[in-house]
């Protein structure tokens, strides 16, 4: 299925550079790779998910539009997607997603509705356009197609990189692990998948404790793009991520940020606070190996003003409390 998404997207997505960092490396001791993939069109992974569900979609089904609920990049990314395949697309958000990816989607011509503080009031709108105006709904991660999408950078780390020890990669609703996760262990079983997120509200490390999908409460954090539940009725990344991650490390605030510095001062790039998370986990001590070690720069959509704050060490607040946007 990957393979088929990987046919399916390419000539539509960027193949992104893997690049060996020798600040890294030379911190732990063990070969550290880096995925550029903040570099892809609309700024995000999420561009081959959205890409390959669209693709699979039906001349009525494109023609009546798509929705979603996002927390911005899977947003942006279907937008695009859909303008490409000549779609109408609306973007239901909570009151949580920063307004720099709220305006990014809306540049690219897609409706966007802004409901609730949660990504669950905003599925409410998505349900209700599915049932009343016969749009198709291409969810954030709970989705084969979507899976399938984001699992042909799996087959692109290998590509680059066949003899990886070590993955580590970023986890929120978990679409992005189970396909990276899938395509690697397929080839390569000893390969460790790691999986990363923030301490505050990762509904997915709740859940793997819980032993089944739990509810946590959303709060505001340096990686917006990790927030947001998983969906207790979720009924495929739940297992794929409970069969396939080898371990679920959490960072907080202040790691997450000393991430995204190193990413801009060491590597020279510009991450958004999701996108640094699986760099943090490595200067926090939270990964160890076996090398060579791949972290992926998942995003780079970051609020400039933001990200000047937190390079200038103004973000975060002692307190690790992350300014409010
Ligand atoms: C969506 C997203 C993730 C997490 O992906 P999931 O499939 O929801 O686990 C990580 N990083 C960035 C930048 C994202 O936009």
């Amino acid at each position: 299925m990957i393979r088929d998404a990987n046919r399916r997207i390419e000539g539509r997505v960027r193949r992104c550079f893997m690049a060996r960092s020798s600040a890294l490396s030379d911190r732990v001791g063990q070969p550290v790779h880096l995925k550029l993939e903040h570099q892809q069109f609309t700024g995000s992974f999420k561009l081959r998910g959205a890409t390959n569900a669209v693709a699979c979609l039906s001349d009525t089904e494109r023609k009546a539009g798509v929705v979603a609920v996002s927390t911005g990049n899977h947003g942006r990314a279907l937008a695009h997607a859909a303008k490409v395949a000549g779609s109408r697309a609306v973007i239901c958000m909570s009151k949580l997603v920063p307004r720099n990816k709220v305006d990014a989607i809306a540049a690219l011509g897609a409706e966007t509705r802004i409901i609730g503080v949660s990504q669950d009031a905003a599925q409410h709108e998505v349900d209700r356009l599915v049932a009343e105006e016969n749009m198709t709904a291409i969810p954030p991660f709970d989705d084969a197609r979507v899976i399938s999408g984001q699992g042909t950078l799996g087959l692109e780390i290998l590509e680059d990189l066949p003899e990886c020890g070590t993955v580590i990669v970023q986890l929120s609703g978990g679409g992005l692990l189970a396909g990276v996760a899938a395509a690697i262990k397929a080839e390569r079983p000893q390969t460790r998948i790691v999986g990363v997120s923030m301490e505050r509200g990762a509904a997915m490390h709740a859940s793997l404790q819980a032993g089944k999908p739990v509810e946590v409460e959303e709060l505001p954090t340096l990686a917006d793009s990790l927030g947001g539940g998983i969906g207790l009725g979720n009924r495929l990344t739940f297992s794929m991520v409970r069969d396939l991650a080898d371990d679920v490390v959490l960072l907080s605030e202040a790691e997450i940020a000393a991430g995204i510095r190193h990413c801009y001062t060491e590597e020279r790039q510009i991450v958004e606070g999701a996108g640094a998370a699986g760099v943090a986990a490595i200067l926090a001590g939270k990964v160890r190996g076996p090398g060579p070690i791949v972290a992926l720069l998942t995003g780079g959509n970051i609020d400039m003003a933001l990200h000047r704050d937190i390079i200038a060490g103004r973000v975060p607040t002692p307190e690790g409390e992350p300014c409010p946007m």
